[in-house]
């Protein structure tokens, strides 16, 4: 199951109809948790998700807004007998914050904490690079492995059925026929979290060819002023992230508290990025991770 569930949306302050930050990707039996912020622990209550489902947790920075859910999430994970090791990943310089909050929970979980100082893999498939905020701030990267897919009739054609057919994917042949002959190139399958940022290359790279692109929507076009000012992104720039890296479907997030309706700025978003579905999160939806597509390489 690939899933992605919203646990909160708000930037800065939580409004009545949004929790401070908080994301969970669902991943083939991987739980990623992003950016909790405060009462996180509640909302994946509501939104039906278990502790237990986390495995990693990444962090973008260490603004409050996007970490101080850590310490009520790690001891909810004690409580509920945890026993898998779970990486926390952040930047470098938060450590002592991160620390710091760590140190709140109750003891008796494998924690890992993960420091990164630069752009690179930090995990299988888990990449980072650098965003442009007031502090150390890293976007995440989740990425499958190109694969194939095998064609049903060239399989059949092939003589090739039942237990064949795993033999051949771990083999790459089955005497003279090779998995190339009975399959096609399958593009893994990449998701992006770009929160916390002004425009800036870091943010491009992780776009680039997502299938999601969750995005920090802060501003409001007409507030481009602040959104400068804060280093976040605008609606509008959101989107034209999203058009440059060829995005599939942006998710538009992290919403001031000044725009109790956020419709406009998913239209902002969608004037400069046409041919990318775009959508706002609201708390506790439940987006499914967008089908595979075609004709992306
Ligand atoms: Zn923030």
């Amino acid at each position: 199951m690939r899933q992605f569930v919203v646990l909160g949306t708000a930037s800065q302050v939580p409004t009545r109809t949004r929790n401070h930050n908080g994301y969970l990707l669902l991943w083939d039996g991987q739980g990623l948790l992003f950016d909790p912020g405060e009462g996180t622990q509640r909302q994946m209550l509501l939104a039906g998700v278990s502790a237990s489902q986390i495995t990693r947790i990444c962090l973008t920075h260490v603004h409050g807004d996007h970490c101080f859910g850590l310490p009520g999430v790690l001891s909810r994970m004690v409580l509920d007998g945890v026993q898998h090791p779970v990486h926390l990943h952040f930047p470098a310089s938060g450590e002592e914050v991160v620390r710091a909050l760590v140190s709140l929970a109750s003891p008796g979980l494998d924690l890992r904490l993960l420091p990164h100082g630069g752009s690179g893999i930090v995990a299988p498939g888990l990449e980072v690079r650098p965003l442009n905020h007031r502090i150390e701030t890293y976007g995440y990267r989740f990425v499958e492995p190109d694969g194939r897919t095998l064609l049903p009739d060239r399989l059949a054609a092939a003589g090739i059925v039942g237990s064949d057919i795993g033999r051949l994917q771990r083999e790459g042949n089955l005497g003279a026929i090779r998995q190339e002959d009975v399959s096609v190139p399958r593009r893994g399958q990449r998701f992006a979290f770009v929160m916390d940022t002004a425009e800036c290359e870091g943010a491009e790279e992780l776009a680039d060819g997502a299938d999601l692109l969750v995005a920090e929507s802060t501003f409001s076009d007409e507030d481009a002023g602040l959104a400068r000012q804060y280093r976040h992104l605008t609606a509008g720039q959101a989107g034209a992230l999203a058009a440059g890296g060829g995005v599939g479907t942006l998710l538009l997030a992290h919403f001031s508290a000044r725009y109790e309706d956020v419709l406009p700025l998913v239209g902002q978003a969608r004037a400069r990025a046409a041919g990318t579905n775009v959508l706002a999160a609201n708390d506790l939806d439940r987006v499914a991770f967008p089908a595979r597509r075609r004709n992306v390489s």
